[in-house]
């Protein structure tokens, strides 16, 4: 599994409701990132992180029944990260595991459709 691009920090994080995608100098949250290693000042996502930040003012507009509900943050716990740091040993997201991760539903209103840009493409795992 040393070939598929690692999913980062400097990514940018869409829901189904929003007309942009969003990075973290923009609000988005990521709880668990790894320490020691970066490309291009990003740190790679770690198994079990929990992104947040899709917010009604940060532009998820769902609503039930008119009052907004937005999606708030998505938790990739039950999503298994593939991807292994030999450096630090430590698991991280990969562009393999995007797809999985589109089917997680958001803490917010239970929709799915979380999804990652990522712009780096020199680390892999
Ligand atoms: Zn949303």
């Amino acid at each position: 599994m040393a070939s598929s691009i690692v999913l980062t920090d400097g990514a940018k994080f869409q829901c189904a409701h929003m007309a942009a995608p969003l990075g973290i100098t923009e609000g988005i949250t990521i709880s668990l990132t790894a320490s020691k290693i970066q490309v291009d000042n990003a740190k790679p996502i770690l198994n079990g992180a929990t992104i947040g930040g899709f917010t009604t003012e940060k532009g998820c507009i769902f609503q039930v029944a008119g009052a907004p509900t937005p999606c708030v943050s998505f938790q990739l716990a039950t999503v298994p990260a593939s991807g292994l740091l030999a450096e630090d040993n430590q698991k991280v997201y990969i562009d393999a595991d995007k797809s999985a991760i589109s089917s997680i539903p958001s803490t917010g209103n239970a929709n799915p459709g979380l999804t990652i840009i990522e712009s780096q493409n020199k680390l892999k795992a």
